[in-house]
């Protein structure tokens, strides 16, 4: 297994600039996601390692191979990458049958019939295919052919394993049981892996590390649980999971806290944070991360409930104090018109600004 390197990668389409300077170290056997809403530049990122794609300038290297140096001439091309990879239409051959797409990139990198035999056996009973081999995809359902693309990609026993939004052509129950499913099988095969998906659950599912990424540029590296517990910015405290903006303005701002106060004049102990220039900012937390509590306390105040809804697991509410109204959440039915609250400091973060839109 190898790591991989990416640093200062910049990819241009004429004048578009679709990834701007990303540096990542993807460290050998883990598992790293490239996430954001679509058009972020997550595909192009993962193509450039792949080699179908022209990176503009940095470096691309997968252990003690580089692949990219910065001067285009010099980039090693797709088939001498040796890295696995898999999209998410699959792109199988859909004249060959199983074992035929699988012996494909075996006869490619010239392997003699036994050991072609032996390695399509090894790979198909990996992904629990074995019995197909003999089938055409067209006679696979949906999720057979995503295996089966896997085995594809898996089957010269690759350092890298590249995998594009490959669940998303599958229906819900069945993504949910085909991530577990795959984390287990990279876990077992320690191959160093990216995976690209702008579904921020499944992210979170699978991933040892996350790089969040907007328009071109990663916005936060760090794992499921950094990311979303201490989002650096409004963008990523947004896309990942949910979260309340709450205007308000500076009142202290010290190295190990601040003090806040909201617009309607509820006044906060939050972590430290930076407001803009004219000392305004935004709090923001999370819908369950608010407590209802029964006496008013410090971080806490009073606001009316304004609506309620019942999702099965839980009833989300949107409640007003003032003029400044936000969203909270329980496992358990609020019947009275108003409730206590409590803002607990560690769910707090304090932006300069709010979230502007992808
Ligand atoms: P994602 O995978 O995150 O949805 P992409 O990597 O496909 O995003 O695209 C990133 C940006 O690059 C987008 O603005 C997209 O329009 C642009 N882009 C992607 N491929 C091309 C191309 N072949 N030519 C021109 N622009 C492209």
């Amino acid at each position: 297994m190898a790591d991989l390197v990416l640093e200062n990668l910049t990819i241009k389409y004429g004048e578009v600039t679709a990834v701007e300077n990303l540096n990542i170290h993807v460290a050998s056997g883990e598992f790293l996601t490239l996430l954001g809403p679509s058009g972020c530049g997550k595909s192009t990122s993962l193509f450039a390692v792949a080699g179908l794609n022209h990176a503009t300038s940095g470096i691309i290297r997968v252990g003690d191979k580089v692949l990219f140096d910065g001067h285009p001439r010099n980039t090693v091309p797709p088939e001498r990458r040796n890295i696995g990879l898999v999209f998410q239409s699959y792109a199988l051959w859909p004249h060959k049958t199983v074992a035929d797409n699988l012996a494909f990139p075996l006869i490619l990198r010239k392997m003699g019939k036994s050991q072609r035999d032996e390695r399509i056996r090894e790979a198909l009973g990996l992904v629990e295919m074995l019995p197909y081999a003999d089938r055409f995809p067209f006679e696979l359902s949906g999720g057979q052919q995503q295996r089966v693309a896997l085995a594809r990609a898996l089957v010269y026993r690759p350092p890298l394993l590249l995998l594009d939004e490959p669940l998303s052509n599958l229906d819900a129950k069945l993504r949910e049981r085909a991530r577990v499913w795959l984390r287990e099988l990279q876990e077992r095969l320690n191959v160093t892996t990216i995976y690209v998906t702008h579904d921020q659950a499944e992210a979170l599912a699978v991933s040892d590390r996350i790089a969040v990424m907007s328009m071109g540029r990663m916005r936060q590296l760090g794992s499921p649980r950094d990311i979303y517990e201490r989002p650096a910015d409004s963008f990523v405290a947004d896309f990942i999971g949910s979260s309340n903006f709450l205007d308000g303005r500076m009142i202290e701002s010290g190295t190990d806290q601040a003090r806040v106060r909201l617009a309607d004049g509820t006044e906060l102990v939050t972590p430290p944070g930076r407001a803009g220039a004219d000392g305004a900012l935004v709090v923001a937390i999370r819908p369950e991360r608010i407590e209802v509590v029964r006496e008013l306390g410090p971080n806490g105040l009073r606001a009316s409930v304004m609506q309620k809804v019942y999702l099965g697991s839980v009833w989300q509410y949107v409640v007003r104090s003032g003029e400044m109204e936000f969203r909270i959440q329980t496992t358990w039915e609020i019947d009275d018109p108003t409730v206590t609250l409590r803002f607990p400091p560690e769910h707090c973060a304090v932006f300069a600004e709010k979230f502007a839109g992808a």
